[in-house]
């Protein structure tokens, strides 16, 4: 195999059926990819009750610094309806420009433009003045318990230290250049409970119907906005997702209801902050009982999930200058500095070191038919091989200053 080629490191991977938790070869194929590179290659399987075992893989360049870490996951969702496809999903297929495959932008891709960057970057002046690290995990679509999170820990433990991380998710939303990521909104989830008594629809002075309850505090919930964003971040954005009820009759006024949640928040506020402020709003518009003629306060609970990610965002400008740079000589494209979207596991590694996140062009992720086109392969390969060009570059003429 030709490492330095990214549809033939690309295609390797996605012949790897690692949909999570399987391994499906996909660490083993990388693992030996490395070690072609003379990288140090240290297997880890993570467990916890309750979830599959899960297994990850911690690769390293060199011993001195500066150290750049690459992050990313190589397992994938399920292909979904396999009938739909028009090219197997781990066949690794090429046509009209394109490779088919589950994971060929999320995240397989990312992961192969960066073998082959490094493979051309060392084949063209050896390996860099100081250390590389391959940061993977197989449970990053999956509950994500026993991947990255522990993997930072357990590499840590063992002396690991990093001066800046890059993640390989897809970032582009239409074309190569478009986007990076240097931060992420927070995420937030909650139920509210509201209690009535039950009765019979015509005799409502009988009965209390949570639902009018319900109606005020999530208008609450929902009014007026949490925030208007800032320069680095989008507005607050709260959802509800759900309203359950589940009463079929419509003779009884149900006994309760249950609402569910949603904040990714930005970074004006804290999952703290933000909880005391919805309950600040809940409790006032219980007090309001316009919805209710004759009725007292409002009877409701509200939890918070304990699981909630906080929102953050990257201050290295010597990082951000030296992917942004290197995006823009090979695209000619400024790319955004965004922190919209999803959360992803650059939650957990900045509690570590500065991360940024730029891959591929994300359009396909998850769905039939995922696929990436090969001059964007290409382009990825070559703006990663600028970057490592850039950053180390960067760091040493860092260190002569000082
Ligand atoms: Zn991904």
């Amino acid at each position: 195999m030709k490492l330095t080629d990214p549809t033939q490191t690309l295609a390797a991977l996605i012949r790897c059926p690692s949909v999570t938790p399987e391994e499906g070869g996909a660490l083993s194929t990388l693992g030996e990819m490395l070690g072609q590179l003379g990288f140090s290659n240290d297997r880890v399987t993570f467990s916890e009750e309750g979830t599959a075992d899960v297994e990850n893989l911690y690769s390293r360049l060199g011993s001195s610094g500066p150290h750049l870490m690459f992050a990313g996951h190589t397992d994938v969702v399920p292909v979904g309806d396999k009938e739909a496809w028009t090219q197997g999903p781990f066949s690794a297929e090429i046509v009209g420009g394109e490779m088919y495959g589950r994971g060929a932008v999320d995240m397989k891709g990312g992961i192969a433009c960066f073998v082959s960057a490094l493979a051309r970057y060392i084949e063209r002046r050896g390996a860099p003045e100081g250390s590389v690290s391959l940061l993977i995990t197989g449970d990053e679509e999956g509950p994500s318990v026993n991947g990255t999170e522990k993997l930072l820990a357990y590499a840590k433990a063992k002396g690991e230290q990093w001066d800046a991380a890059v993640v390989g998710e897809p970032t582009n939303p239409e074309q190569m250049g478009d986007m990076i990521k240097i931060g992420r909104r927070g995420s937030l989830s909650g139920t509210l409970m509201v209690e009535g008594i039950q009765g019979h629809v015509a005799y409502p002075h009988l009965a209390d119907n949570p639902l009018r309850g319900l109606i005020k505090l999530a208008g609450a919930l929902l009014d007026p906005p949490l925030d208007a964003g800032n320069e680095r971040f989008p507005p607050s954005n709260l959802e509800i997702t759900s309203i359950d009820t589940g009463n079929a009759a419509t003779n009884v006024i149900p006994a309760r209801t249950t609402a569910r949640f949603n904040i990714r928040f930005n970074d004006i506020w804290t999952a703290e902050s933000l909880a005391d402020e919805l309950r600040s709003r809940l409790e006032r518009a219980a007090g309001e009982t316009g919805l209710r003629p004759g009725r007292g306060p409002v009877r409701y609970s509200v939890e918070f999930d304990a699981r909630s990610s906080p929102s953050f965002l990257t201050r290295d400008n010597a990082l951000i200058e030296a992917l942004s740079g290197a995006v823009a000589e090979a695209t000619g494209k400024t790319p955004a500095l965004s922190t919209t979207g999803g959360t992803s596991d650059a939650r957990f590694i900045k509690d570590y070191c500065p991360v940024v996140e730029f891959g591929l062009v994300g359009k396909t992720m998850h769905m039939v038919d995922e696929r990436v086109a090969l001059s964007d392969l290409e382009s990825l390969t070559g703006i990663y091989e600028l970057f490592i060009e850039r950053w180390f570059e960067r760091r040493a003429s860092e260190t002569e200053a000082r």
